[in-house]
């Protein structure tokens, strides 16, 4: 910047034959800055010297916003001069002095001026091309600014994204890497091979699984088309043993998406911790499971026996009751480690989903009855067939419909509705219960989560139930989410993939699983 406010005042002197320039630049408080010298005017002026707002003839180009002349600075009427202003001028020898305000869209942003010696007029041709000149030079200085600048920005935004023990990457349209920071190469085993000007396919292909790798270019696909607002996912490195785990944003500039950020966490270890955490819990409820078929067996058998007392049978049932629960526990803990770590079993296939509920509240219908409950179905005319495990299906509608049972009062009602669009069977089951907590119902579909609310019942139970609906419909294909004011019931949804009549899921309907 110096260099060109140099190569400006230079030019002054050769243009105009005069002894000295100044070239000012405008600081936001209004005062002005030395920013080029240039002939005599050395003898007085030093780079950064800074004069008040309104001082002396460059003040007055400020103020009027336009050129200004004096045959002699020292005797020109009406003139603020600080002390240290005169004496510069009087060091450089200059009386007449032309200033010019350096402009840009309106407004000043420093000053253009040049001194002789002699006090003399100066011509109106003068005047104009010093104004000309200056123009062009407010042009080239406010470019070279805007260059600074963008370059102090890039270095700061340089300096935070290599500060970050993140990988951060910026994905452009192709797929093209227009930057990235230096722990992305390193996190993707990329060091030797630089990542900026790179297809992220090629760089993902070196060590990621190509099922992994298939998924986040997919979402980079699908930003670039505007629907890929923040998604996440894993990518798996087999080779060097490690798990990145992604996520996206992206960036648009009025209204176009012009790239995507990809930043990367090493999560190596906490995927080790869940796979140990869930190994155990594999193990151990399978442990548990025989022994407990066992004693349920020996229960059984024990409460029918004709020689044991009514007190004895009492407390056998009761020890039965348990039994099953626990049995309940361990078989929803090996669903849930089994459905986690991807090894379910699964026979999808078309199902009568109507067919299916109206059988599972048949199941329920004891509890029903015992609470009084009325229970009203409504179905649309059409066959809903839905594509997905039975088992499974069964399991995600025998859970919303127990817990509408379970937790409204004596003599509710619930009701549960069917309905489709072209691609999603939706599945609704809505009560007059207790209803859950506003602040609960983000937390509802997390492992062994209750709401609050549910101590006013004395109902028992783990908080397992709708995190295995979640996973379940999430594995189909499908969502859950849920509807409620406390104290005035609630209502669950489930969508799931048509089956014959409908075409096979492209995105699932519904909002998002809470
Ligand atoms: P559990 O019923 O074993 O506690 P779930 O995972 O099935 O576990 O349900 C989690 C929590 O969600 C319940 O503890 C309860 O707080 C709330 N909940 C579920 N269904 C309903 C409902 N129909 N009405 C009110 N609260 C419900």
């Amino acid at each position: 910047m110096a260099q060109l406010a140099d190569r400006v005042v230079q030019a002054v002197l050769d243009l105009f034959a005069v002894q000295s320039s100044v070239l000012w630049s405008r600081d936001p408080d209004g005062s002005l800055v030395v920013l080029g010298i240039s002939g005599r005017a050395r003898d007085g002026f030093k780079l950064g010297d800074v004069l008040p707002t309104g001082v002396s003839l460059a003040g007055r180009a400020v103020s009027q916003g336009r050129a200004v002349w004096t045959r002699d600075v020292f005797a020109e009427p009406g003139l603020p001069m600080t002390a240290a202003q005169r004496t510069r001028l009087q060091a450089t020898g200059d009386r007449a002095v032309l200033c010019v305000p350096l402009a840009v869209k309106g407004e000043t942003i420093g000053v253009l001026s040049l001194g002789d010696g002699s006090t003399r007029e100066f011509t109106t041709e003068e005047v104009t091309l010093l104004q000309a000149f200056a123009d062009q030079a407010a042009i080239v200085l406010q470019n070279a600014n805007l260059y600074v600048e963008s370059q102090t920005q890039r270095l700061q935004l340089t300096q935070i994204l290599e500060s970050t023990s993140d990988g951060v990457l910026f994905v452009g349209a192709g797929r093209r890497v227009q930057a990235a920071n230096h722990h992305a190469g390193e996190l993707l085993g990329c060091e030797s091979i630089p990542l900026v000007g790179g297809d992220l396919g090629a760089i993902l292909g070196h060590e990621c699984t190509e099922a992994s790798a298939a998924e986040l270019l997919r979402t980079c696909a699908a930003g670039h088309a505007g629907d890929g607002h923040g998604a996440a996912g894993d990518l798996e490195m087999p080779d060097l043993k490690r798990v990145l785990h992604w996520e996206t944003r992206t960036t648009s500039d009025a209204d176009r998406t012009v790239g995507l950020t990809i930043t990367l966490h090493d999560v190596t270890q906490e995927r080790e911790i869940a796979q140990m955490k869930s190994d155990f819990v594999s193990f151990a409820t399978h442990q548990l499971r025989t022994p407990l078929s066992g004693i349920k067996w020996m229960l059984e058998l024990g409460v029918q026996e004709r020689e044991v007392g009514e007190q004895a049978k009492s407390y056998m049932q009761d020890a039965l009751g348990a039994a099953q629960r626990l049995i309940q526990l361990v078989n929803d803990l090996l669903d849930v480690s089994r459905l986690e770590s991807g090894r379910m079993k699964t026979a999808v296939q078309a199902v009568d989903l109507v067919g299916l509920t109206r059988t599972v509240l048949g199941d329920l219908k004891p509890q029903i009855d015992e609470k009084d409950h009325r229970l009203t179905v409504e179905v649309s005319e059409d066959v809903l067939d839905v594509f997905a495990d039975p088992q499974l299906l069964r399991q995600v509608v025998l859970n919303l419909s127990s817990n509408a049972v379970k937790y409204s009062r004596p003599g509710g009602w619930i009701t549960v509705r069917l309905t489709h669009d072209r691609e999603f069977v939706r599945w609704q089951i809505q009560d007059n219960g207790i209803g859950i907590p506003k602040e609960s119902q983000r937390h509802l579909f997390e492992k062994f989560y209750r709401a609050d609310n549910v101590v006013s019942l004395e109902t028992d139970g783990t908080g397992l139930g709708l995190y295995l609906v979640r996973l379940i419909a999430e594995q189909m294909g499908g969502r859950v989410w849920c509807e409620s004011e406390e104290g005035q019931g609630a209502s669950f949804f489930f969508t799931a993939p048509r089956g014959q009549g409908g075409s096979r899921p492209g995105s699932p309907a519904g909002p998002a699983a809470a």
